[in-house]
This record gives structure tokens, sequence and C-alpha cells, in this order.
């Protein structure tokens, strides 16, 4: 089994990445993301708990990403592997992660770090803004928020799978072609 963590700040191009290497490894994809705009459209309990902290630019907290993640996981026992995109974004949720797949014996293989200066990350996302609609794309001062948030907050989630000697790097600027190309590269390793 293949289980991938796609690392990144916001505009990394990890949505784009995921969707190639889907269909390359026949993965299931867990864009935590995706999902919480899923419950957000459908007007769920957990999509209205969510929908501030999205707004501004916050993170979830933890204990509703896990427990969605973990439903996730659980429902979906055919998968050939799991690629994670967006989700670990905290050490909790990396720790969360790696108790839940003990249970199934099925570790991370890797993550799958994407590098992108932060002038370049917020040129993208205010491109994005301009077609995607997203709230969180619209305005500079949120674009800043996700990168402090990142920092602060997800950055140590790197460290965590270096302690585990599961880090890899690749620079997310060029062809999404080449990129593609350098991540499989890696994947090949695993
Ligand atoms: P991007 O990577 O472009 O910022 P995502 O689609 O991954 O966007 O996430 C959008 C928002 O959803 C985040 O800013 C955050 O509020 C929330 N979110 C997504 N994944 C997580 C997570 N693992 N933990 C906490 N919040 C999350």
């Amino acid at each position: 089994m293949l289980n991938i963590v796609l690392f990144g700040p916001p505009g990394a191009g990890k949505g784009t990445q995921s969707e190639k290497l889907i269909e390359k490894y026949q993965l299931n994809h867990i864009s935590t993301g995706d999902l919480f705009r899923k419950h957000l459209s459908e007007g769920t309990e957990l999509g209205k708990k969510a929908q501030k902290f999205m707004d501004d630019g916050f993170l979830v907290p933890d204990e509703v990403v896990i427990g969605m993640v973990e439903d996730k996981i659980k429902s979906e026992t055919d998968a050939k592997g799991f690629i994670f995109d967006g989700f670990p974004r905290t050490v909790k949720q990396a720790e969360a992660l790696d108790n839940v797949l003990k249970a199934t014996d099925t570790p991370i293989s890797g993550m799958i770090a994407l590098e992108v200066p932060f002038e370049e990350l917020k040129k993208r996302l205010l491109e994005r803004g301009k077609i995607s609609g997203r709230v969180d794309d619209q305005s500079e001062e949120k674009i800043n928020n996700r990168i402090q948030v990142y920092l602060d907050e997800t950055l140590p989630v790197s460290e965590y799978y270096k302690q585990q000697s599961k880090f890899n790097g690749i620079n997310g600027v060029g062809s999404i072609d080449s990129i593609f190309e350098k991540i499989s590269a890696v994947i090949e390793n695993f």
C-alpha cells in the first residue's frame, strides 16, 4: 500500500499534482480542504463549524479535522493507498494519522513537500481567486494570514516526518509535468 502525504503551503500545487498522482498510482484522494468545502456546500453541521475558520484563513480545530479524516479512511476499505492533501496540517494531526494507520497496519510511505517562494504563492492564490470564487483567495490580507498560519502551525509537521526519515523536498516552481516527473521519481523509491 502506498500512503503519501503531499505537503506544502497554500497555492503550492498540491491539488494539481494530486490529480495526476491519483491517476498514475490509482490512489484514493483525501483532501481536507475539498471535504470541508463539500460539507459547506451541503450545509452540514460540520460545514457550519468549519466555515468561519476557513473564510478567515485559520485552521479548523484538530478534533473536527481528525474525526472527519478517520471516518473517511475507515469507510474506504478497498483503497490501494491514499494521498493526503492538506492534511496533516499540525503535529497533533500527524500523530493522530499515525495512530489511525497503525490500526490498519499500513504506515505513511513518505512525505512529498512542494517548495515554492512566498511571493510566487501570493501571485498564484490571487490569480486563483479570480476564477475559483473562494473567499479565502480573495484578499491579500487573508492570503498573508494563511501563509503565517502555515509557518506557525504547519511547517513543524515537516520536522515530524524528517525525524522518521520520510521527508522529501521538491522544487514546486516549473511546469506541472516537470514537477510531476520529480515527484514520481521520489515515489518509485518509497
Ligand atoms: P489551501 O491549501 O489552498 O490553503 P485547502 O483547500 O487545503 O487550501 O484548505 C482550505 C482551508 O480549509 C484552510 O485554510 C483551513 O481553514 C481548512 N483546512 C483544510 N485542511 C485543514 C486541516 N488539515 N486542518 C485544519 N484546517 C484545514
